[in-house]
């Protein structure tokens, strides 16, 4: 193989070492190989297939970036796995031996030059189009069942139903995956529409690009004159007036036409800050969807369908043991079974709870972290009879101020958090609020018998 190949492979490994510690880097990304560059693709080859789902989820995008900052000739990475390579390879990369790959080996996360769906359209500002999200595999509850509905009405409309749908939701919830589905349903059954999906943050430097290289003209008739535009995470252009100006322009024009546009953010288009007031009111005025945090129920079905999806045997208790515990976000939850899966493989043992115990103990800490945190919040304001949005509300009357302490006070006492941990959670207040409310909350326990009888009271129920 190419020695340069070898040598930037070296240091994007001593790299990825120095960001993900050591004991990431031994399990997951020292056993990648690289085979070699075709094209403009390097191609990498890890032990088995459970692997190669964590790395493509964790690791992908940053493995790319890395590339392309070595080596400006690549463009793509693909990723086989061993048992779809045929026999043992060398790991010393010394040969170039071509892998089978399977097409969907070396197409995930980048954009397949031989996609039929792909041929159409602007596809030079279209971003990768993920194969793995669709609706099928899209599993609905009840905090998601809107935003599916809507995505879906939209994918499958004749005649636009609402615009813009504007899909909103905290990170890792599936914002993403349906914006990818709605693209990929539309390519593939109304292929003559025109779509462009991308990030903001593509659409910024796209922009910035165009009036660099003097060619705004055509950026803005290449937007406008799309039949689908969809942009993700729309909160990157808080706070970037020029770009904002010019999407705003671009929405119109499309809204005018009869265009379809559909939106994804972390917030409501009210809550988003840094974005003018009548972009705000132009994003909420078709369709809002929210996504809302999980529930249990769903986090078990996901994950019942992500262990069939990998062909592994996870027994239910552990299934259960992950949707209890994992409670942060989807991506997370998936990151978790595709680690306890390589795990398992690698290792060749059966997975049962102690080995989840065994592969996941950070995960399951910092979880366990927020999980906490919430709960004394959400008990704390049930036990003094408030909305639970006072906890990080800026009000500081005395019925909603001393609650607030008293929950501060119980973070601290019952979790490992730090002061300014706590204060972020709590209307992201300064840690020395959260001091002061541990102090005040000892003095009124010493003078107040009353009150300490109340904060026993809760901390017994929060710690069983
Ligand atoms: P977001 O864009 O909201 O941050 P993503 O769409 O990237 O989140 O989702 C994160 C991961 O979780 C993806 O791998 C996605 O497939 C998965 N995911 C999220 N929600 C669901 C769901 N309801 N069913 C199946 N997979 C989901
Ligand atoms: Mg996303």
């Amino acid at each position: 193989m190419d020695r340069d190949l070898a040598q930037q492979w070296a240091r994007i490994r001593a790299r990825l070492r120095s960001e993900c510690g050591e004991s990431v880097f031994r399990n997951w990304l020292k056993p990648l190989t690289l085979i070699g560059m075709e094209g403009d693709c390097i191609r990498l080859l890890v032990p088995n297939r459970s692997m190669k789902g964590w790395i493509e989820d964790q690791y992908a995008d940053r493995l790319q970036e890395l590339w392309t900052r070595e080596n400006a000739a690549v463009r793509n990475i693909g990723i086989a796995h061993e048992e779809s390579a045929g026999p043992s390879t060398d790991t010393t990369g010394a040969t170039h031996r071509p892998a089978q790959f399977h097409k969907e080996t070396a197409a995930t996360r980048t954009q397949p030059r031989d996609d039929a769906l792909n041929d159409d359209g602007p596809k030079d500002i279209c971003g990768p189009l993920n194969s793995r999200f669709s609706f099928d595999n899209f599993i609905v509850g009840k905090p998601n069942e809107l935003a599916f509905a809507a995505a879906r009405r939209v994918a499958e409309a004749e005649r636009v139903p609402f615009n813009p749908l504007f899909l909103f939701g905290g990170v890792g919830l599936g914002k993403t995956h349906l914006m990818n589905a709605i693209a990929r349903h539309i390519r593939a059954h109304t292929p003559d529409r025109r779509i462009i999906y991308l990030s903001a943050e593509k659409f910024m430097h796209e922009f910035v690009r165009a009036l660099r290289y003097k060619n705004v003209m055509a950026f803005k008739e290449q937007y406008r004159s799309v039949d689908v535009l969809m942009i993700d995470d729309v909160q990157f252009i808080a706070g970037k007036e020029s770009t904002q100006e010019e999407f705003f322009h671009t929405f119109n024009s499309l809204v005018d036409q009869n265009r379809q546009i559909v939106i994804s953010a972390d917030k409501s288009p009210a809550e988003i800050d840094g974005i003018e007031e009548r972009m705000k009111s132009r994003l909420g005025c078709g369709l809002v969807a929210e996504i809302h945090s999980t529930t249990y129920e769903l986090r078990l079905g996901i994950l019942q369908s992500k262990a069939e999806a990998l062909e592994a045997d996870v027994p239910d208790g552990v299934l259960e043991f992950l949707a209890r515990k994992i409670t942060s976000n989807v991506r997370e939850l998936e990151g978790a079974l595709n680690r306890i899966v390589a795990g398992a493989t690698l290792v060749g043992r059966p997975i049962t709870l102690d080995s989840v115990l065994d592969w996941l103990p950070d995960v399951l800490r910092a979880n366990s972290r927020k999980v906490a945190i919430a709960e004394i919040q959400r008990s704390t304001a049930e036990h003094f009879n408030i909305k639970l949005s006072e906890m990080s509300s800026a009000r500081r009357s005395r019925a909603v101020a001393r609650p607030r302490q008293v929950a501060m006070y119980l973070c601290k006492m019952l979790t490992p958090c730090s002061l300014p941990e706590i204060g972020k959670k709590f209307g992201k207040r300064d840690h020395t609020t959260v001091m002061h409310a541990v102090r005040r909350v000892e003095e009124l326990c010493n003078s107040d018998p009353a009150f300490a009888e109340d904060v026993e009271q809760l901390r017994r129920v929060l710690e069983h």
